[in-house]
């Protein structure tokens, strides 16, 4: 018996949520008194997942899953947990996993549980700890399954370094047609910069900045905090910043360590996706603006100001 984890990566390299997804499945093996199997599809052969502590990697490389197929991941994975006698399978909470983890627990006769912020809190009976309502409250869910799919929520339990040997091993699953009923026809990628998911720092703009003209400002702050930009609806609606920048309810999630806000109001619809992070800190020049109330630090004043001598200072160090 292990502890399976699915390692996202794109293009070959591991994303940091797959270092997270390891190093937390390495928590619950150590509860369990079990080891960890990462299985990896497509992803860079000399990984070093054992330094978060995979025992064992499977690695599978197949050119029919070089673009992500959630039917198709689904299948490959609960192979690998099969394979492995997995009773615990651990993926991200990434919109692809989210996406391909009720598959992967149809295919497992499992239960699902997705926005996972802690180890569970007892692992017989099995419950987990996780976000509901837009990480506005918490709910502690029992497994009633004999296999477990557990969704960890990104930047809940942090990367962790633990010895493991990280043998590697080659997978071939068996696929069929079935797998490929949906076709994913091409994949663009809106940016080369650090993107909103994999960022620890979003420097986020919105309709107080003016116009996409102001934008310079916003960006020299993210450059100099090696943040991801992006901004509230109207501002993406407006057509100031491209879509894929646009932040809450109705676009990106964002579970940043530090989130900063500048010249956004702090609708509950904008707070809805940006709840899950850690560290929030609002400039704007109302004292009253609803945001400040969400914020862990705030400056009232006027961005134009107090943005570039921010910028100036934090340059500094
Ligand atoms: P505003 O509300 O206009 O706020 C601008 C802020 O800038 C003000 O607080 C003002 O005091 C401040 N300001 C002005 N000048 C300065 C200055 N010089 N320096 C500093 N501060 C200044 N919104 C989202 O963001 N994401 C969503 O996903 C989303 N989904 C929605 C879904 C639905 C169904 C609906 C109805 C709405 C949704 N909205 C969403 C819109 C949301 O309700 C707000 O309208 C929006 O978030 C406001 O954007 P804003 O804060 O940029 O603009």
């Amino acid at each position: 018996m292990s502890i399976l984890v699915y390692t996202e990566s794109e293009e070959g390299t591991f994303k940091k949520i797959a270092q997270e997804a390891v190093s937390y499945a390495k928590g619950i093996a150590d509860k369990m008194g079990t080891h960890v199997t990462a299985v990896s599809i497509n992803g860079d052969e000399s990984n070093d997942l054992g330094k978060y502590g995979a025992e064992k990697v499977l690695n599978v490389y197949n050119d029919k899953l070089k673009k992500f197929n959630a039917e198709a991941y689904a299948d490959v994975i609960a192979q690998a947990a099969k394979k492995e006698d997995a009773k615990v399978v651990v993926v991200s909470s990434s919109a692809n996993s989210k996406y391909m983890a009720p598959l992967l627990a149809v295919h497992l006769d499992a239960g699902y549980v997705p926005n996972v912020t802690e180890l569970p809190e007892s692992t017989d009976p099995f419950k987990v700890k996780h976000s509901v309502f837009t990480n506005k409250a918490f709910s502690i869910t029992e497994y009633k399954t004999d296999i477990k799919v557990v969704g960890l929520a990104k930047n809940a339990y942090g990367v962790k370094e633990s010895e493991a040997t990280g043998t590697t091993e080659g997978f071939s699953p068996k696929l069929s047609s079935e797998d490929f009923s949906v076709d994913v026809v091409s994949v663009d990628k809106a940016t080369d910069k650090v993107t909103i998911a994999d960022a620890e720092i979003v420097v986020s703009g919105g309709r107080g900045l003016k116009g996409p003209e102001n934008w310079d400002m916003i960006e020299n702050l993210a450059e100099t905090l090696g943040a991801a930009t992006a901004c509230s609806k109207p501002v993406s609606d407006m057509g100031w910043r491209p879509h894929s920048e646009h932040v809450g309810q109705t676009g990106k999630p964002v579970a940043a360590n530090l989130y900063i806000a500048i010249g956004i109001s702090g609708a509950i619809q904008h707070l809805a996706g940006i709840n899950a992070s850690k560290t929030k800190v609002v400039i704007n020049n109302d004292p009253e603006a609803p945001f400040f109330k969400n914020a862990d630090y705030g400056i009232v004043g006027d961005a134009f100001e107090v943005v570039p001598k921010l910028n100036e200072k934090l340059k500094e160090f």
